[in-house]
Parts: C-alpha cells; sequence; structure tokens
C-alpha cells in the first residue's frame, strides 16, 4: 500500500473513531448543562459517561500518535494489540455501562429527551467499537504491510485458479445511482466506451473532447464525479485537475484520473494535485466500476456525514422549543464579543435581558400548554425584530437576553420600547382564549463593566427594579 492510500485510510479511520466520540461527548455535556433537577447520584453517572469519553479520545489520539504517524512502529504481537484493544475498550464499556445503568435502574427519574440522548449514546459507542476493531486491524503487522507486488503471477494465477468461475455482481447502492458522472477524454471512442459502461450500471453522463470544453461545462452544472484523461491537446487533465481543486474539494466533486501512464510516479502525482484515484488504460471494466462505486459512496457518505454534523450543531445552539437561539449560544457570543472589545476588533454593545410578567398567572390560569404557546409567540416576535448582527436567544424559561451592537442609550431605549410595545398588544389565541403578557427588561452596556457577569447582574438588576416598580417596563440604567 502507497503512504498517501495509508494515510487516507489512517485518516478515515480517525474521523471514524473522533466523530461518534465527540458526537458523545456532545450530547452528555448538552445533558449536563441543561441543569436538569437530578439529584446528585444521577449527576455523577452522566460526568462518569463524560469522563469515560475523554479518557477514551485521549487514549485513542495517544495510540494514534504512537502507531499510525510513526511508521516504524507497528503492532506485531497479539499481546500488544490485546493491550491497545483493552485501552480503547475500557472506557468504551465505562459509557455503554453508565448510559445503560442510567436507562434502566433510573428509568423513573430521567427526562424522555435525555433517555433518548442516552439512547443515540450507545449507538454511537457501538460505531466506536467498530472503528477501534478496523484501527487494530490496521496496525497489526500482516495488513499493514502487505504488498501486492509480493506476490507472483504464478500464484494470482493458481490462487484464481483454484476458486473456479468468479460468479461477479456488483451491486450499485441505491443512493449513487444516476449520479451524474462527466466524461473528459480527447479520444471520442473512449468517451463512447467509457458512457456506454456506466449508463449500462445506472449513472447518467455527459462528455466533454477536451480540457477547455471540461472547465466550462464544470462552471456551468453539477456533477457528482469526473473521469479525466491525462493526455489531452491544449488544456491537458493535470491543468482541468489543479483548476478544478481550487473550487471543489476531494469530497465535493471527485476525480478519478484516467490514463496509459501507470507508472507510480504520475499516479503520485495525480494524487498530489488532488485526484480521488487513478484508473490505468486499457480500462478494466469491474476495476472502473469497482472505483466509479466507492468514490461515488465516499461523497455520498461524506454528505451525508456533514448533513448530521450540521444538524447536530443545530440542536446544539437552539432552544428546541422556540427555535431561537438557546442559552449556549447566546452566552458563547456574548463571550466572544466581550473578549473583542478587549482585543479592539469591536465597538462596544449592549444586553438586554427581559421576561415575561405574572407568566406563572398564565400556566395556572390557562395551562403549562399556553404557556409554551406564549413563550413561542414572544420569541418569534421578538426575533423578528432583531436582525444580524444582533443576537436573540432565550436564556432560560420566561426569560430573554438581547445582544445590540450599539452602545448609544437612545438606540437601545428605542428597541426596549419596540419590544415592549409589540409584546404588549400582541394576542395568542389558546383553546378560545385571548391571551396577552407584558415583559419587562433590563439593560446594560459593556463601558459600564469589566467583566461579563458584572454586565449581567447590572442588566439584571435593572430587571428586577422594573418588576418592582410595576412591570412593563425596561430600565437602562439604576436610576
Ligand atoms: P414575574 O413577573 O416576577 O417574572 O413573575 P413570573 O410569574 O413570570 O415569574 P416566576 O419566575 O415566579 O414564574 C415563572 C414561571 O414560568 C414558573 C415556571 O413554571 C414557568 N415556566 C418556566 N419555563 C416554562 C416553560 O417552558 N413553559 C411553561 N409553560 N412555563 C414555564
Ligand atoms: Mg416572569
Ligand atoms: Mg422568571
Amino acid at each position: 500500500m502507497s503512504d498517501k492510500k495509508d494515510k487516507i485510510i489512517l485518516t478515515q479511520i480517525k474521523q471514524d473513531f473522533t466523530t461518534p466520540v465527540d458526537a458523545i461527548a456532545d450530547y452528555i455535556n448538552l445533558i449536563i448543562e441543561a441543569n436538569s433537577n437530578y439529584d446528585n447520584e444521577i449527576k455523577e453517572e452522566f460526568e462518569n459517561i463524560k469522563k469515560s469519553a475523554k479518557i477514551l479520545r485521549v487514549n485513542f489520539i495517544e495510540a494514534f500518535k504512537d502507531f499510525a504517524e510513526q511508521k516504524s512502529k507497528t503492532i506485531s504481537t497479539d499481546e500488544e494489540a490485546s493491550i491497545l484493544r483493552h485501552d480503547l475498550r475500557t472506557p468504551l464499556n465505562g459509557i455503554i455501562g453508565y448510559s445503560e445503568i442510567l436507562i434502566e435502574d433510573f428509568a423513573e427519574d430521567i427526562e424522555d429527551s435525555h433517555k433518548a440522548d442516552l439512547g443515540y449514546v450507545i449507538n454511537l459507542a457501538k460505531e466506536v467499537e467498530s472503528a477501534i476493531s478496523n484501527f487494530v486491524d490496521f496496525l497489526k503487522d500482516g495488513k499493514r504491510s502487505l504488498k501486492v507486488d509480493e506476490v507472483g503471477d504464478d500464484s494470482v494465477d493458481s490462487l484464481f485458479s483454484s476458486l473456479g468461475k468468479i460468479e461477479f455482481e456488483f451491486e450499485i447502492k441505491e443512493d449513487i445511482l444516476e449520479s451524474k458522472i462527466l466524461i473528459v477524454d480527447d479520444n471520442k471512442t473512449n468517451c463512447d466506451v467509457l458512457e456506454r459502461r456506466l449508463k449500462s450500471y445506472g449513472f447518467l453522463t455527459e462528455i466533454a473532447i477536451s480540457g477547455k470544453e471540461a472547465l466550462k461545462l464544470i462552471d456551468k452544472n453539477h456533477y457528482d464525479l469526473i473521469l479525466l484523461d491525462v493526455l489531452m491537446p491544449e488544456v491537458n487533465g493535470l491543468e482541468v485537475l489543479i483548476k478544478v481543486r481550487k473550487n471543489f474539494d476531494l469530497d465535493k466533486l471527485p476525480i478519478i484520473m484516467v490514463s496509459s501512464f501507470d507508472d507510480v510516479e504520475s499516479i503520485s502525482k495525480c494524487l498530489q494535485l488532488g485526484a480521488n484515484e487513478y484508473l490505468p488504460k486499457p480500462l478494466n471494466s469491474t476495476i472502473l466500476l469497482a472505483k466509479v462505486a466507492a468514490t461515488l459512496e465516499r461523497k455520498a457518505l461524506r454528505e451525508r456525514e456533514k448533513q448530521l454534523l450540521d444538524e447536530l450543531h443545530y440542536q446544539a445552539v437552539t432552544d428546541e422549543m422556540t427555535g431561537v437561539p438557546n442559552r449556549r449560544f447566546v452566552f458563547e457570543k456574548l463571550e466572544k464579543s466581550f473578549r473583542e472589545i478587549n482585543e479592539k476588533k469591536k465597538e462596544h454593545f449592549s444586553v438586554i435581558i427581559f421576561d415575561i410578567d405574572h407568566f406563572k398567572n398564565v400556566n395556572d390560569t390557562f395551562g403549562h400548554a399556553a404557556g409554551d404557546e406564549i413563550i413561542k409567540k414572544v420569541s418569534n416576535v421578538v426575533q423578528s425584530e432583531i436582525s444580524d448582527p444582533n443576537t436573540f436567544g432565550r436564556i432560560g424559561g420566561e426569560e430573554f437576553l438581547a445582544i445590540i451592537y450599539n452602545s448609544s442609550e437612545n438606540y437601545i431605549s428605542e428597541i426596549c420600547e419596540k419590544v415592549r410595545a409589540i409584546i404588549e398588544k400582541e394576542i395568542t389565541t389558546v383553546d378560545n382564549n385571548d391571551i396577552q403578557v407584558t415583559v419587562s427588561g433590563g439593560a446594560s452596556i459593556t463601558n459600564e463593566s469589566t467583566s461579563i457577569s458584572d454586565l449581567i447582574n447590572k442588566a439584571d438588576e435593572r430587571l428586577y427594579l422594573a418588576k418592582k416598580n410595576g412591570r412593563n417596563r425596561f430600565y437602562l440604567n439604576d436610576g
């Protein structure tokens, strides 16, 4: 196996390992940060999972550094393999064990959504388990140093003849069928043959008979894969490759180079320049299909992965009930912006904290579900009033925080009045009841505080004052 291939496999293994481990840590952190009223015994179990995930990650990264990045070191004995496996499995078993204990022994005490999260954690742990097996297998002497060219022709022949006739049927996964493939070759016959083969498998194809034409088409259309001939007049395949890689990375638009150069040098050059794969001419249909399918599947997988990560990220920063940014997001933004004032990257700005008045009465009078509707309404109405770069989110039950990138009292005062006034006249109808609420708030400006906690305290004190003095009002100072 080539270094480059080793690297690709290792990167894959690393990713297959770290993606679920990090997701486990994310889930658990979210549960811990949710501040549910769990007793200490339960909290401790969550902390245990968090600790195990941390240990697991550290152990893996250390092993990865020791074994994988230094080529000289490989696992040569079964004992070494089992020690490594043990180091990784132990914290993993911890994660699974603690999660199961929580689900089974504390079923009554744990919120349903957290139970579902623990289910995800257990599934993710299973993914980690197979990543560990792949890692250990890869590092084992035999697999890592297997050299294809050490197997002589005679033995290949005898190997295959001993197998008898191979019934070959390649299954193309549904999610890559109808992928759009651009075939680039200056030889029309080559294009035609390739096109017919690929079409017969169910792919969609288009042809470019020069590098120039290929670049034009790629500029205009979407393709899932390019099969690119190296030798072409005017603009050759390598030039096309370099140009395409400026705009699309390997996962976005995979490229398989096709050429009769089959020396190691030119293959490695192509890979260095950003080709995903290399196919030697004359084309063998099995190798063609296997590589095309594998490349397309990898692309589809990356896309799904990215989607999942985006979703996970969205969930991590969004308040589930209202869809507005959550406490974590708002406070992280606040901390970042506050730091940036010191670094002179940002001007002073303001925060407004506000809270629905007598909200307990809404719950008591109209029920909790009606209360939820009011929280959603207030969130959405205010959200549409506060636009980028300003930030608004729900930081607690019926409590909200807005970051306004402006330090003028007049300006903040106008925004507060706007929020106060629209909420006041908003009517929410639930079960034929017209419900109206008001909000009270307090604001503070970063130039009056040297810390975020002080900034928040000041706004909170003013909010308290607004409540004390009759509610449905906002205060910008202590006066
Ligand atoms: P004040 O004007 O002083 O803010 O009075 P209040 O009644 O609004 O304040 P208090 O803090 O006493 O009560 C807030 C209530 O909000 C208590 C809690 O049960 C309720 N609450 C918190 N989160 C939610 C939620 O997500 N949905 C519903 N329906 N109620 C919630
Ligand atoms: Mg309230
Ligand atoms: Mg309150």
